[in-house]
């Protein structure tokens, strides 16, 4: 079959390599795609939320199966638009309608789909800037550290975590009022503070039956130690120690069960990623958020553990025909390290000539922010080039990783060392 990925990231490189392995893809596009993608898949040039030209696009190549990458297209709503129109509906589409898009899109929405369906989550209240003067008061109430959400999407910048409840007055005005992150910042979320350890867990779901893909711990602060500012993610690893079978089984029937069940009784047709970001605090699960997609850099560790065919399974997902379905995962570990510009996640230069690529494998190397320079790749974003190894154990995964992250090279070129060393020697 043919096949249309839409992204231009890691994670999109990531997909559009597994995908390409399967027998049963034919011809394989990504919209728009970028140097890495370029090199499994035919790359067009359509902007990832310009339905109409993506539309034309999979009549003219019959493509039969959609997978969406990112979390913008499926907020603005690419499934109901391909599925109002007779002429699109037979294409069978990986990723949620507008609606079930809102458990990323809106955290009031889905800190409610979690209450209503008894998944354990932070306790929280959602104030407007109407009511400030409330807001002001809950948070006397609160024991700090306080944690403050914007509901809508804020490219990962949405979340404060406050020390004091003057800082956290501080900074909710900021939000409602100054409207900080524009309409994202309309209604915030006052949340209790959980302490524990996070883990991703990566559902797939028809909207009646599921897989789980394997786990990953993401890394989020630029620099070593979890210091510094947050990014789009800076490494990721799979599978997680302290995501033991029994912690994992006790996600699956207190978060992932109660979270489809969730969605069936709300008439929500889910098909597509849910990415459940879980805290584990003391062995117990709690849900700190959902994405209706798969997550970045996480895919990119995440991908190369998978035996089964993901056409298969992807293709289950789109026509509603998961149930029976198993997934084969690899035991071997996977680390993945984010290579990014100098200065990012503040302002940094692009244009700047990568060496050292080439074929490394077992080791791969997914591109994010490159781009074609005639006979050169040049960066064009901050994340630039993912870098995953792969092992029998999470030493020789770092030390394949690294080798191959060692190799390539720009100027300002920068990375994380210690991807995966806190789980080195975790005591469980
Ligand atoms: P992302 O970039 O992951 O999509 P986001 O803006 O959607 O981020 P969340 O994932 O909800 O926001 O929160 C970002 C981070 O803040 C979490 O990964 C977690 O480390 C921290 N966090 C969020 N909620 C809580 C909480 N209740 N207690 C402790 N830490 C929290």
């Amino acid at each position: 079959m043919n096949i249309l990925i839409i992204g231009n990231g890691g994670r999109e490189h990531a997909l559009a390599w597994k995908i390409r392995q399967s027998p049963r893809c034919s011809k394989l596009f990504v919209a728009p795609g970028n140097p890495g993608t370029a090199q499994v898949a035919e790359n067009v040039p359509i902007a990832t939320d310009d339905f109409s030209r993506l539309g034309e696009f999979c009549l003219a190549q019959s493509i039969s199966l959609l997978v969406v990458g990112p979390e913008a297209p499926l907020v603005k709503g690419i499934r109901d638009y391909f599925e109002q129109d007779p002429k699109l509906q037979h294409i069978l589409i990986v990723g949620p309608g507008k609606v079930g898009a809102q458990l990323e899109g809106s955290k009031d929405f889905s800190k409610q789909f979690m209450v209503r369906n008894g998944i354990p989550t932070a306790k929280a209240r959602t104030f407007m800037a109407a009511e400030l003067d409330q807001a002001m008061d809950y948070i006397s109430t609160c024991k700090p550290p306080i944690v403050l959400k914007a509901d809508g999407l804020a490219a990962g910048k949405g979340v404060i975590i406050s020390l004091s409840q003057t800082e956290a007055k501080a900074v909710i005005k900021d939000m409602l009022v100054n409207k900080k992150f524009g309409e994202a910042s309309a209604k915030v979320l006052i949340e209790e503070f959980l302490n524990g350890i996070e883990v991703s867990v990566f559902v797939l779901t028809d909207g009646k039956d599921y897989v789980i893909l394997p786990e990953a711990k993401d890394y989020k602060r630029i620099g070593d130690g979890d210091t510094g500012p947050n990014t789009g993610g800076m490494g990721a690893v799979s599978p997680v120690v302290f995501a033991t079978p029994a912690f994992m089984k006790r996600v699956e029937d207190e978060v992932v069960k109660p979270t489809i069940a969730g969605l069936q009784k709300d008439g929500i047709d889910y098909k597509g990623f849910i990415f459940v970001g879980i805290m584990n605090v003391g062995g117990t699960p709690y849900v700190i958020e959902y994405n209706a997609r798969m997550g970045d850099p996480e895919t990119q560790a995440v991908m190369p553990r998978i035996k089964s065919d993901l056409v298969d399974l992807l293709e289950a997902v789109g026509k509603g025909a998961l149930q029976g379905k198993t997934i084969e995962i690899d035991p071997d570990h996977s680390v993945t390290i984010a290579l990014v510009s100098g200065g990012y996640p503040g302002d940094y230069e692009k244009g700047k000539a990568i060496g050292g690529l080439g074929n490394y494998e077992p080791a791969l190397v997914f591109h994010a922010g490159t781009k074609q320079q005639q006979d050169k790749v040049v960066t064009e974003g901050g994340r630039v080039l993912a870098v995953s190894g792969k092992g029998s154990s999470l030493e020789d995964a770092r030390a394949k990783a690294y080798a191959v992250a060692d190799q390539i090279q720009w100027d300002g070129l920068y990375f994380r060392k210690d991807i995966g060393q806190d789980l080195l020697n975790f005591k469980i």
